[in-house]
């Protein structure tokens, strides 16, 4: 946290080293995207390559993986990383959830020797770009039903079909591809230049604008076995990924609502009205308390989320839930109600409230809806299946 929003010192319950990777991560924010993040929301335009090699000499791409390259950090520390890097942007955040979580995760978990050292050093220096693709134009919530084939022929595998809304997907040098075969759900490491594989950028986003985003034509890619994800058995092998995510996410979230939380005070301290602050009236003070309690609260509940994943080795698909439901969505609430408190100026570009308000529009949607995370508590806690 940064004072004056650690109200409850929550700092003392980091270690040095967390505070030490945490004060690195938030320089690099600061230096490299701050100074150039509305510019880049405005074009609609990211320098990811040069941004992955930047976070790359850091070590900050599949931080929390071990071997091949990565850092091998905590989850604490992680979800720090990501907290910082959302505070300046969650279309950044996203390239490093993309790249670490979704991209090397799935490689790392469940790619053979071969494939771990062909991927992964390069991706966690940023010199290779991953992306991660399982959503299709028609299939979103519910990846079960995704049309994408992956059918034998000979010693080869062809795959058809399409990904929709894919982060990195028109610059990635690699990509992580779900498609269903007679056997049930495959996962493969697609070299982007395979004959039959193309990425289109998608346009006219209103969210999320420094992130690129494509769509993924898949037209008889032909594959050699070698390319197959050997370890990845049914949809459970994605959906493992997306936990791996969503927990950046949870962190994340919280960086966007205090960035917005410490414009908003700033503001509020020094906008006058009616001769006096704004910052002066109740009704502000009481957006204020109320924003600031939800954004240690969301703290805390990633802070032990970190802890519990650290110590247990993995989180349950319904605690990763319980966070990024929450988290985002009260980040979202903090974010609204700090454009009210910049009035006009919160639709300003000058300001990065109504940005990170957007961003988290995506953040809501992507890695499971905030409604799809409810289905998973509510299973859990009545033992019965609203899915379908
Ligand atoms: C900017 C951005 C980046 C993304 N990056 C990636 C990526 O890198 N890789 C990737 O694979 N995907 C990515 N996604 C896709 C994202 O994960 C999907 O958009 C998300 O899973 C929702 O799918 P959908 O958009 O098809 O919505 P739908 O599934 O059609 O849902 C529409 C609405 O219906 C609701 N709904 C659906 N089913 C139910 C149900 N059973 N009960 C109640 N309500 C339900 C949803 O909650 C939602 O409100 C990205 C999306 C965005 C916007």
């Amino acid at each position: 946290m940064v004072a004056p929003l650690d109200l409850l010192d929550l700092d003392t319950l980091l270690n040095d080293e967390e505070r030490d990777i945490r004060a690195v991560v938030r320089r690099v924010a600061d230096d490299k995207v701050r100074p150039h993040v509305a510019g880049w929301y405005e074009d609609g335009k990211v320098p990811v390559r040069e941004l992955a090699l930047e976070f790359g000499k850091l070590g900050l791409l599949g931080m929390h993986l071990t071997g091949y390259g990565c850092a091998g950090a905590s989850a604490v520390s992680y979800g720090l990383a990501c907290l910082e890097l959302e505070a300046a942007d969650s279309g950044v955040r996203s390239l490093v959830s993309v790249q670490g979580s979704l991209a090397m995760y799935a490689i790392w978990k469940y790619g053979s020797e071969e494939q771990k050292q062909r991927w992964l050093p390069g991706m966690a220096a940023g010199e290779l770009i991953g992306c991660f693709g399982l959503t299709e134009p028609d299939h979103g919530s519910d990846p079960a039903n995704m049309s994408t084939r992956a059918r034998r022929d000979g010693a080869d595998w062809v795959l058809d079909g399409g990904k929709m809304w894919i982060t990195n997907a028109p610059l990635a040098d690699v990509a992580v591809i779900w498609a269903r075969g007679e056997e049930g759900v495959f996962g493969f490491a697609v070299p982007t230049d395979t004959p039959g594989f193309s990425a289109r950028e998608i346009k006219n986003k209103m969210s999320l604008r420094a992130s690129s985003t494509g769509e993924i034509t898949l037209d008889g890619v032909r594959l050699p076995e070698s390319a197959r994800l050997p370890e990845a058995r049914g949809l459970k092998a994605p959906l493992s990924c997306l936990t791996e995510a969503r927990f950046g996410i949870i962190w994340g979230s919280m960086g966007a609502a205090r960035d917005c939380l410490r414009v908003a005070i700033d503001y509020a301290t020094t906008r006058e009205q009616f001769g006096r602050p704004i910052g002066g009236f109740q009704l502000t003070q009481a957006k204020l308390a109320d924003m600031s309690l939800e954004l240690q609260k969301g703290y805390l509940l990633a802070l032990h989320l970190g802890r519990l994943r650290d110590s247990a080795g993995a989180l349950r698909p319904e605690q990763v839930s319980v966070g990024k439901l929450n988290n985002v969505r009260e980040a979202i609430a903090i974010a609204r109600t700090c454009r009210t408190i910049l009035g006009g100026n919160g639709i300003s570009g000058e300001y990065p409230v109504m940005r990170h308000a957007n961003n988290l529009e995506s953040v809501l949607t992507y890695e499971g809806t905030s409604e799809i995370h409810q289905l998973v508590i509510g299973q859990k806690l009545t033992g019965l299946n609203a899915f379908a």
